[in-house]
This record gives structure tokens, sequence and C-alpha cells, in this order.
């Protein structure tokens, strides 16, 4: 038998002003390190006031993680220090690797201009020492190389990164062995699922209500349920309506966690000499070099 997963904690997203003054919620971030340890901070940016998210995040470093966009509506344009322009759209995942540093900009726009609302998801998943200076990566994933499988009735999942019912998602090679899981349950549904002993858990629920172990109360939308450890989850869509959530896990890495802003390293050292090099101009380092536009 193996060792169902009990709620350890659940609170509601916050709101937050991030980048040149985007409104949108937060899960978690530099407060709750090292509860999520390797996740650093989630982020919820649906929303529909335009006047809320078009000022989006202008240019930007990052350095000593990664990034994850996950798009649900609407446009994040990107661009970086690479000479690399892309818009992320609808149903699609921008998996990036920051490693040793990237200068980019994020912007949301609407789906169309008479319909505001856009949204999605920004996930930041801390590297190890090792792998903080690496060489910058994207895993950018169109909509249509997402599987979604269906392991149960009324049970629908994209697998984003990991594997259900052993369809593995296309993300992959990523230093804290993730599983990024965007589930629906039909009202009343159950998905059961194993989770791997050891890794750090969470949900984020989208929309709808839902049971996230056996003993626990239901959980509302746009809260976080994080869990204690097991080998297992079961989750139950209570109420009327679909549900909706988030389901991410990882592997620890139990380090020393020093937070600036976008950047992430070990120790206040190695900040204050990202800090330098962003202001003396040599921040990029090799693989990251800009080039030029063709
Ligand atoms: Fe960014």
């Amino acid at each position: 038998m193996t060792v169902p997963r009990a709620i350890r904690k659940v609170w509601r997203s916050r709101p937050t002003i991030e980048g040149a003054g985007v409104h949108l919620k937060r899960a978690f971030g530099n407060q709750e390190v090292p509860l999520l340890d390797p996740f650093l901070l989630l982020d919820d940016f649906r929303s529909d006031d335009p006047s809320k998210y078009l000022p989006g995040f202008p240019w930007h470093p990052h350095r000593g993680i990664e990034t994850i966009t996950y798009v649900l509506e609407g446009n994040v344009e990107h661009g970086d220090s690479m000479g690399n322009r892309g818009d992320i759209t609808p149903g699609d995942v921008q998996w990036m690797t920051a490693g040793s540093g990237i200068i980019h900009q994020e912007m949301p726009r609407p789906k169309n201009p008479e319909d505001g609302f856009m949204g999605g998801f920004q996930l930041w998943v801390n590297l190890p020492s090792s792998r903080k200076m690496t060489d910058p990566r994207y895993q950018e994933v169109q909509r249509a190389r997402i599987p979604e499988v269906e392991p149960a009735k009324g049970v629908k999942v994209r697998v984003i990164s990991g594997e259900v019912g052993g369809v593995r998602g296309p993300v992959r090679d990523i230093a804290a062995d993730p599983e990024y899981l965007d589930v629906r349950l039909a009202p009343h549904a159950v998905f059961e699922h194993p989770v791997k002993r050891g890794h750090t858990a969470f949900s984020y629920v989208l929309q709808g209500k839902g049971r996230f172990d056996l003993d626990s109360g239901i959980v509302d939308s746009e809260n976080l349920v994080t869990f204690h450890d097991g080998e297992r989850m079961r989750v139950e869509a209570t109420g009327e309506n679909p549900l909706r959530f988030l389901l991410v896990s990882g592997r620890p890495i139990r380090e020393p966690v020093a937070w600036w802003g976008p950047i992430v390293m070990n120790s206040k050292h190695e900040l204050e000499v990202a800090i330098e090099e962003y202001q003396n101009g040599t921040f990029i380092k090799r693989g990251g070099r800009r080039v030029p536009p063709t």
C-alpha cells in the first residue's frame, strides 16, 4: 500500500504588482522560502483588464533560475538578449533556463482588442549551485506538442513535464526532475496520481472546488495547496462545476537561497557580482551573447 500525501497548508494567492505595473496574484514567493524548494515563485496573471497587464515586464535580467511561462489566453510577446523574438500563445509553454544570464522582456497582450482577457502562469524553479552558471536554454513547446491524457473517467490531464498513464510530457532534462500537469476534472471525478517520495509537491486551483486529501476541507479557486511527503495524491472535484488545477512536483535542492529580484544565487556575494556585471555590461556570458538580427 502506498502512502497518500496529506495536505500541509492551504492559502490564497495574494494581489501583487510586478514589472512595470502588472497586477497579478502571487501564490508563493520569497516569503515562503524554503517551504516549496526547489520552486521559488508562482504568479497567476489572469486578468480581463488590459490596463492591469499592458505595462508588462520590460527588459530585465535573470540568473540562477528557470522561468516557466504557461499561457491560457492572449499572448506573451517575448524578446531576449540572444536576439530571440516570439509570441507565447494559448496552450503554449516556454521553459526558459536562464542559467548564467539572459536579459529579456515579456509583454502580455490580449487575444483581440475587443476582448481584454488574457492570462497564464509563471513558475520559477531554482537551479542547484552546479548549474546556476550553465548556458541559457529554451524549451519552447507549442500547444500541439503537449499531450492530453484521460487516465480515468471525467479526468483530462495536459502533461507538460512528467508522466501520466505512460505518456511523457515534452519538457525534459531539467535539474529538479519536475512534473508539471494541468488537470481538469468533471464534477465528482477523482484523479489519483503517484508523486515521487521526497519531492516537493503543490497544487494551484485555477477554477472550481476540490478535495485534495481524504481528511481536509474543500479548497476553492486561487488557492495554493502544499503537501506532506508521500507517494500518491488523490483529488476529487466537489460541487456542481468542473475543477481545474496545476499539479507540480520536483526534487528539493537544499542549498542556501540568496534572492534579489529576478536573480537567485546561493550567497550575497554572488548577487553583488551579478548586479555589478549587469551595471557594467558583462552580465551576459558564453551562450547568451546577443546575435545580430537577420
Ligand atoms: Fe522575466
